[in-house]
């Protein structure tokens, strides 16, 4: 590891770089928590330039943890829609009425009760502790990892928790207080992001670090960071059923554990299904198919498992109970469809 010293120096260099190239995005405007919050929720696996469209328009409705204690389930996953990862935002929703109900609706302001809240992890806490209440506590997530590991020329595996603890622990030690822990959480997010890139050759001419970086001095930046294999995904085929009747597609809530749990999607079956086996199934349910039309294949990765989908179009002369009937426009404005089912929702709306 580096010397303390050094490290504190960086953290200095790296302050007074923030102060000057502060990024005027909507959740760094002013230090209100609950936002700091949400936005660090959803940026979680989503690009900046994505997340602010969803952000403004979820700020907009559930402005306060009050409002989003209350929100109906259904509703705060439409607002949720195209994010993913849909156990974030019923975590937002569990902690918020946490919030309610232990801290009369005001957030903690230390790390240690902030990470007592559902979906609430180190990073997280750091990032709400020192942005919004100027508490000495480092948020070290990949990006951060990688700017650290780069600075101390690491070869530390990223990937391994009890790293990132220990290099959040060392931080920690040369951390700040007050306005310039916020600097420095936020500038190392920001260095992360813009300077020293994950892909392709880190900007060091432009980073306030370089006179500190080991990695840049032995011309080895892309060496940096070390990350253990990834696993192999595992590949699951599956069949789509896009079953029309008079205009309206049935929809099935999915089942409560596994992938996208308790959402809204259309039924699919495991494995690839014939022609003739779907429509014989479908005529069995009642649900009078009179062709199985095949409309295409897609494809969804999640962080363990691809979906391998094959999409049938099935014009059902019937509607049975165990699915919702409802039209293209009800799809749009009142359900949640998740985006693995994004090109099959494409084809219904058409
Ligand atoms: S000098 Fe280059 S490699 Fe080192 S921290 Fe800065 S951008 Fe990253």
């Amino acid at each position: 590891m580096m010397e303390q010293t050094d490290l504190k120096q960086t953290a200095e260099a790296i302050i007074a770089w923030y102060a000057q190239h502060k990024r005027d995005l909507p959740w760094r405007q002013g230090k209100d928590p609950y936002r700091i919050w949400i936005a660090e929720i959803m940026l979680q696996q989503t690009r900046i330039e994505a997340v602010i469209p969803y952000y403004k328009r979820f700020l907009n409705e559930l402005p306060d943890v009050t409002s989003l204690a209350e929100v109906p389930e259904d509703r705060l996953l439409k607002l949720w829609e195209g994010l993913g990862y849909y156990s974030r935002v019923r975590n937002l929703k569990k902690a918020a009425q946490a919030i309610q109900e232990q801290y009369g609706g005001a957030m903690p302001q230390t790390a240690a009760e902030l990470k007592k809240l559902p979906g609430i992890g180190d990073y997280t806490a750091g990032s709400i502790a020192s942005i919004a209440f100027g508490q000495p506590e480092p948020a070290v997530d990949g990006n951060v990892m990688r700017v650290l590991m780069r600075l101390q020329a690491s070869d530390r595996d990223i990937m391994e928790q009890k790293n990132r603890k220990e290099t959040a622990a060392a931080l920690k030690e040369v951390y700040p207080e007050g306005e310039d822990a916020s600097l420095l959480t936020e500038g190392l997010m920001e260095l992360g992001e813009r300077i020293c890139i994950p892909n392709g050759q880190p900007l060091c001419g432009s980073c306030p670090a370089v006179e500190y970086c080991m990695a840049h001095a032995q011309g080895k930046e892309q060496d940096y960071p070390v990350r253990s294999a990834k696993k192999e995904r595992r590949v699951e085929e599956k069949t789509v059923l896009l079953l029309e009747n008079e205009g309206c597609w049935a929809l099935q809530k999915r089942p409560p554990e596994g992938l996208l749990a308790g959402l809204w999607g259309f039924p699919m079956e495991d494995g690839t299904l014939s022609e003739t086996h779907i429509v014989q199934a479908l005529r069995k349910a009642g649900l009078q198919p009179q062709k199985a039309e095949s409309c295409g294949k897609a494809k969804h990765i999640f962080t363990h498992i691809e979906w391998r989908m094959q999409g049938w179009k099935v014009p059902c002369g019937k509607r049975i109970d165990n699915y919702v009937w409802v039209s293209p426009e009800e799809i749009e404005k009142v359900y949640s469809i998740p985006a693995a089912f994004r090109a099959f929702r494409k084809i219904v709306k058409e």
